[in-house]
């Protein structure tokens, strides 16, 4: 006998009415995407309920993978049996007996299936006069216990199952449209990106890149970062875009202490062409209140003047520390404290203004000529799609 499923509990989908079935399909579709190695691995759904068989492949490492994805209240190794007590017996001593770190257990039995001819108190008793007969290590504890071996009887089978093991939460990636995220190599803006996609968002992602000042190494971590982030979905298609000539010459032409703002302003006019583009209807950045000059209420408001897509900032409200916690919880905070400088901190004044005026920006950007420039970034953009499995290199699309 051995676990052979794993069953799948998506509690807030449940709440979700008439969008359920969009959703639950969507989830089933992302957890097919993230077990494609695993060809002998089906994706069933039952009344409520998503299931995973085995198919004999090793739980755990499956286990693993089905963890991170969005959309997953919790999940339970289970083993499925025929309708018929010695069956059922047999699988709940080996749920019990191959559960870690267990003293205390209690069994629950829900008898959906009326037909099957022993009832559920009845059952309750028979199982756990089993488990205590067949082992000499466990107490049965109700109120509460390490393990509650499951037992439900449903139409077609039994499922017994183990321990619970709680999922990533939110919504399934995809469920809720897509945002285009701008993603620096700093700390922040992978985090945004995790929160956007946890409530359902897919994101593609484009990042600002001025070589020579920026080196290959820099551009490597924010390809890292967006590996790590493909992880928590599907695939992620990531924008390069060349930003060194029209970088420079914003500095050259814009006074001292409004150069970041103006900056800014063309990373976004940039990002909405792109998104445009690509049919995508938000921007999504790392942006949180107060932490620097670029980001005052003043600030803010000068930069979002260029663009009337949405943008969301799922950080902005949020203390530093609760963010660094994110970001080590999933794994991109190693790869963000590199000390490759991106562009802005190369180009940053020493003293940018910290309340820029819309009517200022707007007389310095009426200065110069930057449509053309524009352009010419848009045109060099490279596109790379990057996958949690493929190194991050390997996955070059090409120009477009
Ligand atoms: P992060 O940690 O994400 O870099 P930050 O606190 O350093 O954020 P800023 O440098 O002011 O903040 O950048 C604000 C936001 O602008 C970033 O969170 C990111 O969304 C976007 N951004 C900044 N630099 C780039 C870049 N080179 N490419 C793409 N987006 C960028
Ligand atoms: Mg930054």
């Amino acid at each position: 006998m051995e676990f052979d499923h794993i069953l799948i509990r998506y509690g807030e989908l449940a709440l979700k009415g008439k969008n359920r079935k969009l959703f639950v399909e969507k989830l089933q579709q992302n957890i097919r995407h993230k077990l494609m190695d695993y060809p002998e691995v089906k994706v069933k759904r039952t009344q409520g309920r998503m299931f995973i068989l085995l198919n004999g492949e090793d739980p755990q490492p499956i286990m693993e993978k089905v963890k991170h994805i969005f959309g997953i209240h919790s999940l339970s190794l289970a083993i499925k049996v025929e309708n018929e007590l010695e069956s059922i017996k047999e699988a709940a001593l080996y749920a019990l007996t191959n559960a870690e770190e267990v003293k205390k257990f209690k069994v629950t039995v829900k008898r959906i299936n009326k037909g099957f001819p022993v009832r559920s108190q009845e059952l309750n008793q028979i199982l756990g006069g089993h488990l205590l007969s067949h082992t000499d290590s466990y107490t049965v504890d109700v109120h509460n216990p390490d393990l509650e071996v499951k037992v439900e009887i449903r139409q077609e089978a039994t499922y017994i199952t183990s321990s619970v093991v709680r999922g990533a939460g939110g919504l399934p990636v995809g469920t809720s449209g897509k945002t285009l995220l701008l993603l620096s190599g700093g700390i922040d803006s992978p985090v945004a990106g995790y929160l956007a996609m946890k409530r359902g968002v897919e994101i593609e992602a484009i990042h600002f890149h001025s070589p020579p000042f920026t080196s290959e190494r820099a551009k490597q971590k924010v390809l890292d970062l967006t590996e790590k982030l493909a992880s928590f979905g599907p695939s992620i298609k990531i924008h390069i875009v060349p930003f060194t000539k029209l970088q420079q010459k914003i500095f050259q032409e814009t006074p001292d202490g409004y150069g970041m703002t103006v900056m800014r302003r063309m990373m976004l006019r940039i990002s909405e062409r792109v998104s445009q583009k690509e049919g995508i209807l938000s921007m999504t950045t790392g942006e949180n209140l107060g932490q620097v000059a670029s980001q005052t209420m003043t600030s803010m408001n000068t930069i979002n003047e260029v663009t009337n897509y949405p943008i969301i900032r799922p950080l902005i409200t949020m203390d530093k520390d609760e963010i660094i916690e994110i970001s080590k919880n999933i794994d991109t905070f190693d790869i963000s404290i590199r000390p490759y400088e991106d562009c802005c901190t190369i180009f940053v004044p020493k003293a940018p203004k910290t309340k820029p005026k819309r009517d200022r920006v707007n007389y310095f950007e009426s200065k110069f000529d930057y449509e053309e420039l524009i352009q010419e970034a848009i045109d060099g953009i490279e596109v790379v799609r990057i996958t949690d499995k493929k190194k991050a290199e390997d996955a070059f699309e090409g120009l477009f």
